[in-house]
């Protein structure tokens, strides 16, 4: 195939667009940080797991702190009545046993106040457990939404210069004959479609190219479409090419 050099010229263009192409496209499909918010996520699930366990420790604590302060109140209402008794009472047995009854009452409530004391310390330390969680999970939400909000941004970027170079690919691709550029096409799925030759070197696939090959690039005609041996890339000659 043959094609003018200004039309080869074109064409390692439209293959630089190509890979610049493929790279935003690479880019706004992966951003760095979408590894990391995944993993917060995960972190996340396990720390609110957590989270609901001391919730329910601290539930069963305020649970036991209530029934404990009502058997207070409970002993407390009859030690009332039973004192209200005893001073009205003018029989000396009942009033044996109602005092009996009071000494009683006031070793459970000394217990309950005991247990109760022990269940308060027990429902600070539960509440400290829930907050130092809270503020966790806190956290680790504002670094997802940090993460989150920068991988947007990159997107968003990639996803603009992916758009641009889309535009410019075709409005060069629009000035290259629809033959040659098929051919391009057609090569550009298995190398870089189209590449400079600087000092020996394929620009495509970086390979020196042998004296052999360098002999029979010399030998074509300025305009004659010739591929790298290496990679089978169009191989674009100019003044640097070393020829
Ligand atoms: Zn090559």
């Amino acid at each position: 195939m043959n094609a003018s050099p200004a039309d080869q010229r074109r064409l390692v263009e439209v293959a630089e667009l190509d890979a610049r192409i493929r790279q935003a496209d690479h880019a706004r499909r992966n951003p760095p940080q979408a590894a990391r918010v995944q993993e917060l996520l995960a972190h996340r699930q396990t720390l609110s797991q957590e989270l609901r366990t001391r919730l329910g420790a601290r539930d069963d604590l305020r649970t036991e702190l209530s029934r404990i302060e009502s058997d207070v109140a409970m002993v407390d209402a009859r030690s009332a009545r039973d004192a209200d008794r005893l001073a009205s009472s003018s029989n000396p047995k009942e009033a044996q046993g109602l005092e009996s009854e009071l000494a009683s009452l006031a070793r459970r409530k000394s217990d309950l106040e005991d247990g109760e004391l022990e269940v308060m310390e027990r429902l600070e330390q539960a509440d400290a457990a829930v907050a130092e969680q809270e503020a966790l999970i806190s956290s680790t939400n504002s670094e997802g939404a940090d993460l989150s909000a920068e991988a947007k941004r990159i997107v968003a970027e990639a996803t603009a210069a992916f758009d641009a170079a889309t535009r410019d690919r075709a409005a060069i691709a629009s000035s290259v004959p629809a033959e040659l550029l098929a051919y391009y096409d057609r090569l550009a799925v298995r190398s870089s479609g189209a590449a400079l030759l600087l000092r020996r070197t394929c620009e495509g696939c970086r390979m020196v190219l042998a004296g052999t090959d360098l002999q029979v690039l010399r030998q074509a005609a300025e305009d004659q479409i010739v591929t790298c041996p290496e990679c089978g890339c169009i191989l674009v000659r100019g003044e640097e090419s070393g020829l």
